[in-house]
């Protein structure tokens, strides 16, 4: 969706600050602080850990994601703006795994150790991550599917943010040290909000356990493994490669084979060939959101997560989308 992007590329930044609520409706990049006095300024890659650091830094912080919300990820081209947004930062935050390889090029033109690889301004959110789908010399199932050196979709596992959020605790405690109590509490009351949804996230989707899907893009790899769903086959060949007709009707015939119930779409991603498919196989397209901001009613974190189980839950008891 490039149009969106550059939409949005064109308003200024002191202008979508002061825009709260538009700032919000179109693409959920910011999450000011109440008051922009003395605050961190923090620059992420996406808009999952912009919403992160948000709710560690709460009034403390302004977060910032690069990649606006509701554009495929995967395509996103740095604008030369994100030089300045990213020269300005008190902090940087990435998903690592080759998934925005596009900053370490930027981070090295403005030369800033401090928000360099191993800088203490620097944070990849990966570590710690128990990864899925790991290239190495063993067997891989790529899926269909070309990401770096494992997939990078680690998010969508709600388990992980509690390792991510520990991460940007040690950062914002390093550069800001007088305020690791506040960023330390105010984890604590997120991960005890996490836990209260998780439960009822899980017990949504419990009756479905095992339910056989199909997505466009091998992004649910992390998500189905917690809400023990089975994505089986992925319409597109590869990232970012339309399927051939070929590959379609192979896909609709494995896919009737295993009982398919659903085929899981990005809202940015074409939408011709899930239709196709779901029509062929009479099972729903469910319109899930990749990021925070990605469809209207995901603005931040946890409600990313209440909308794409709320979402799949209602088409799997067979309820109109
Ligand atoms: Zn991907």
């Amino acid at each position: 969706m490039p149009g969106a992007q550059e939409h949005l590329g064109r308003i200024p930044v002191a202008a979508h600050m002061r825009a709260g609520f538009l700032g919000l409706l179109i693409a959920a990049v910011w999450f000011p602080a109440a008051s922009e006095s003395a605050v961190l300024h923090v620059v992420a890659t996406t808009t999952d850990l912009a919403a992160l650091t948000a709710e560690i830094g709460r009034d403390l912080v302004v977060a910032e994601s690069i990649v606006p919300s509701g554009v495929d990820p995967e395509a996103f081209e740095p604008r030369p703006r994100d030089v300045e947004r990213l020269r300005n930062a008190a902090i940087v935050v990435r998903v690592g795994l080759g998934y925005d390889y596009w900053l370490d090029a930027l981070l090295t033109r403005i030369g800033n150790r401090r928000t360099m690889r191993g800088g203490d301004a620097y944070v990849d959110a990966s570590i710690g991550i128990p990864m899925l789908e790991v290239r190495g010399q063993s067997v891989v199932n790529e899926g269909g599917h070309a990401h770096g050196v494992a997939n990078p979709h680690y998010w969508l596992d709600p388990d992980n943010a509690i390792t991510i959020t520990a991460g940007l605790v040690e950062a914002l405690a390093r550069v800001a040290p007088e305020h690791r109590d506040r960023f330390l509490a105010n984890r604590d009351k997120f991960v005890a909000e996490l836990g209260v949804r998780r439960q009822r996230w899980l017990d949504l989707l419990a009756p479905y356990a095992g339910t056989k899907l199909i997505a466009y893009h091998n992004s649910w790899p992390y998500f189905a493994r917690r809400f023990r769903l089975d994505v089986v086959a992925y319409i597109e060949p590869r990232s970012g490669v339309a399927p051939s007709p070929a590959h379609l009707a192979r896909l609709i015939y494995e896919a009737r084979e295993a009982h398919v119930k659903a085929v899981l779409h990005e809202p940015y991603e074409p939408e011709d060939a899930s239709r196709f498919v779901a029509q062929k196989l009479a099972i729903p397209v469910v319109h899930l959101a990749l990021s925070v901001g990605g469809i209207a009613g995901t603005s931040d974190y946890l409600a990313l997560f209440d909308y794409n189980v709320a979402t799949l839950a209602k088409a799997f008891a067979g309820g109109k989308l």
